[in-house]
């Protein structure tokens, strides 16, 4: 939706922030819903909005409404940190949302002013809250990062006692606006399922849904259950199926890729319905087998290290 977010997480950005996009560059809500609608065409029925933060961008919910209409749309999901989706959360339950994955990286009001560099524990909190009382399912996504988070490991899990809500403990990776933060990743997914199962040793598989990037857990008794996306380690890559595009319309067919071609482009450059489809479809059968070749074959020739911010997670 946007590059732009209203925080500065230490994993995602640099705390001066980075430069934006100039409003020309983004995707415009009318070629967005064409982009949609030529993807729906072609098979796809789930679609995500993320950002940067999408609710920062003006006028969200006028798009998502129209959204909501597309043929063959079956799920809309969102990804958001919460501060100002609130008042959004009635009518994105009439309008049937599928879910929400809210960013949670800690309980604790101080570290989530360290680690996010913005005092909005609270609206997060929140919008939270709202989410479970309005019966959106919701996913909070909360990056383990060696240092910073580790104690709250536990009492996010704590949260799937008595609330159905998933909480997806995320490997850190270096989409940070500068590279990697450490020489190895000492944070695993194996180190995440173990420090979890060194208090709830019996903690236990649960199948996963299709083409899930999360291996999901779930503690006898408890509602809601655990996930952990080996995001950096790229364990799932085999049955991966998503596509990406970027608030400028760059279509990446791998986290880890850096843009495979401009859809803005070429729907401005006057391409057809058909043309436009016929490109997709190629970038689509050339995917790379794996992230690791994905950012092997970066036309950069750098590592993975822009900010999330700018690709959407
Ligand atoms: N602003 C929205 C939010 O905070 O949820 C959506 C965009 S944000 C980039 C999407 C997800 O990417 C968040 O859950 C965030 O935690 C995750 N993320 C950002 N940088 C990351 C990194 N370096 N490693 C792992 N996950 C990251």
């Amino acid at each position: 939706m946007t590059d732009r977010c209203n925080l500065r997480c230490f994993y995602c950005m640099p705390a001066e922030g980075i430069k934006y996009l100039p409003k020309k560059e983004l995707l415009t809500f009318e070629e967005i819903e064409r982009l949609i609608m030529l993807l729906a065409s072609m098979g796809i029925s789930k679609i995500r909005l993320t950002g940067g933060e999408p609710f920062v961008r003006n006028d969200l919910m006028k798009l998502i409404r129209r959204i909501v209409e597309i043929p063959g749309i079956r799920d809309l999901h969102i990804t958001t940190n919460g501060i100002l989706t609130a008042p959004h959360i009635p009518e994105l339950k009439k309008l049937g949302i599928a879910s929400v994955n809210l960013s949670l990286d800690t309980l604790d009001k101080e570290k989530f002013k360290v680690i996010t560099l913005r005092d909005e524990f609270e609206s997060t909190y929140k919008t939270l809250n709202l989410l479970l009382e309005h019966e959106i399912p919701v996913k909070i996504n909360a990056v383990v990062m060696d240092g910073k988070n580790i104690d709250d490991i536990l009492p996010l899990v704590a949260l799937t006692k008595n609330q159905n809500v998933s909480v997806r403990f995320i490997e850190e990776m270096p989409f940070n606006g500068e590279g990697s933060h450490y020489p190895k990743l000492a944070w695993t997914y194996k180190k995440i399922l173990e420090h979890i199962q060194s208090q709830h040793p019996d903690i236990h598989k649960i199948p996963d849904p299709e083409n899930s990037t999360s291996a999901n857990y779930r503690i006898p008794g408890y509602k809601g259950d655990i996930g952990i996306i080996a995001a950096f380690s790229r364990t799932f890559c085999g049955t991966c199926n998503r596509i990406r595009v970027t608030a400028q319309g760059t279509l990446k067919t791998c986290l880890y890729d850096d843009g495979v071609m401009n859809i803005r482009d070429l729907m401005r450059s006057g391409n057809s319905d058909e043309e436009v489809k016929t490109k997709l479809l190629s970038a689509f059968n050339s995917r790379p087998a794996n992230g690791f070749e994905a950012e092997e074959k970066r036309n950069d020739h750098h590592k993975a290290h822009e900010s999330m911010s700018t690709i959407g997670g």
